[in-house]
């Protein structure tokens, strides 16, 4: 499990989170909402190690992200991230852009790697884009393929920052599509996301994130049907 315990991190002056607790069980999934510049990303970037905190804690399984000890190239392999933009390598085919991590990072061998590569991309629909370029791919192709190569590290959780925010709207569907399957298998993730009809359906609880603080979890019902907060009350009249 997931565990943050009141985590500070500023940038220079600015406090970007505020005490942040939140506890992600084992198979939940939690949506992150929330105006630009509330922390939403930050927070799924200090969970996996990519920013230093300043004061609090967080522990995945136990082990704590933020001590000199942690191995976070081993705690990076147990939690993926997706990001908004699309990073592939673009003079990789969709195959070695997969089969890249688990063999440079996991030093895996090259059949077991494309065995799993090709598993996973046919699981996000991606089966015959294998010798493919990403930038012959859709945008939500290339998001897809994103999410195939976090999955081919075997991540325990998965966290998604805004992965459909950047594509065209017609795009958006397959993507989010995908993300549904994880959550209908098991995966405990962590989904920063703009997509309310998402949040409702596919969450177990929504957080409302407003300047740096959490000002509101809940079930989806409490938060899109009967928001406590004023703060949420008004995000949630602006994106409907
Ligand atoms: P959100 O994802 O909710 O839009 P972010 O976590 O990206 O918000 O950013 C929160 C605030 O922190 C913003 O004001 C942003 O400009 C600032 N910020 C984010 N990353 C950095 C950084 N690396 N250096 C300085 N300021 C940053
Ligand atoms: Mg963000």
């Amino acid at each position: 499990m997931i565990e943050i315990e009141n985590v500070h991190k500023s940038f220079g002056a600015l406090k970007v989170l505020k005490g942040i607790n939140l506890t992600v069980e084992r198979g939940e999934v939690v949506s992150v909402i929330g105006g630009s510049g509330s922390g939403k990303s930050t927070l799924l970037t200090c969970i996996n190690g990519l920013e230093a905190i300043d004061s609090g804690r967080i522990t995945i399984d136990g082990t704590v992200v933020h001590d000199r000890k942690t191995d976070l190239n081993r705690l990076r392999q147990k939690v993926g991230i997706v990001f908004q933009q699309f990073n592939a390598f673009p003079h990789l085919t969709v195959l070695d852009n997969v089969t890249l991590a688990p063999r440079k990072v996991l030093g895996m061998g090259r059949s077991e790697a494309e065995e799993i590569a090709v598993r996973q991309l046919k699981h996000v629909g991606l089966g015959d884009k294998l010798t493919t370029y990403p930038g012959r791919l859709s945008g939500g192709q290339q998001q897809r393929m994103a999410i195939a190569r976090a999955l081919a590290m075997s991540p325990k959780y998965m966290l998604f920052d805004e992965v459909t925010s950047a594509l065209d709207p017609q795009l958006v569907g397959e993507v989010l599509d995908t993300l549904k399957m994880l959550a209908d298998e098991g995966m405990t993730m962590i989904c920063v996301t703009h997509e309310m009809g998402f949040a409702r359906d596919v969450s177990r609880r929504v957080a409302f994130f407003h300047q740096g603080v959490m000002a509101e979890i809940g079930p989806p019902d409490q938060i899109f049907g009967a928001p406590q907060d004023p703060e949420t009350q008004k995000f949630l009249s602006s994106v409907r």
